[in-house]
């Protein structure tokens, strides 16, 4: 079962995969570096904080917006997809 993500009240379902690009640099977190080109948690293995585990966790952010992230989400209603749209038009995202 797909996990859904809730932001600004609106469910969404995340697909995809990181393909360690890096372009999110975590939140500058200090256990974030890019090691032969790849994006590397040096805690990844570790005990890592749930907020990590569950980054990115909406569509909000830039690194979805501007589809360099691996990850999409999609509203998991036509009601949350209307909602999303109005809310986007409305930030000018
Ligand atoms: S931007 Fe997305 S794909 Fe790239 S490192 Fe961050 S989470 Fe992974």
């Amino acid at each position: 079962m797909e996990k859904i993500f809730k932001s600004h009240g609106l469910k969404f379902y995340r697909t995809g995969k990181c393909k360690r690009c890096g372009a999110c640099e975590k939140l500058d977190c200090p256990h974030f570096k890019m090691i032969d080109d790849l994006a590397t948690c040096d805690i990844y293995k570790g005990n890592r904080p749930q907020i990590c585990k569950d980054f990115p966790n909406h569509p909000f952010l830039r690194v979805i917006r501007s589809g360099v992230c691996g990850y999409k989400f999609e509203p998991v209603t036509k009601k949350d997809d209307k909602k999303f749209k109005e809310l986007l038009k409305a930030w000018q995202l």
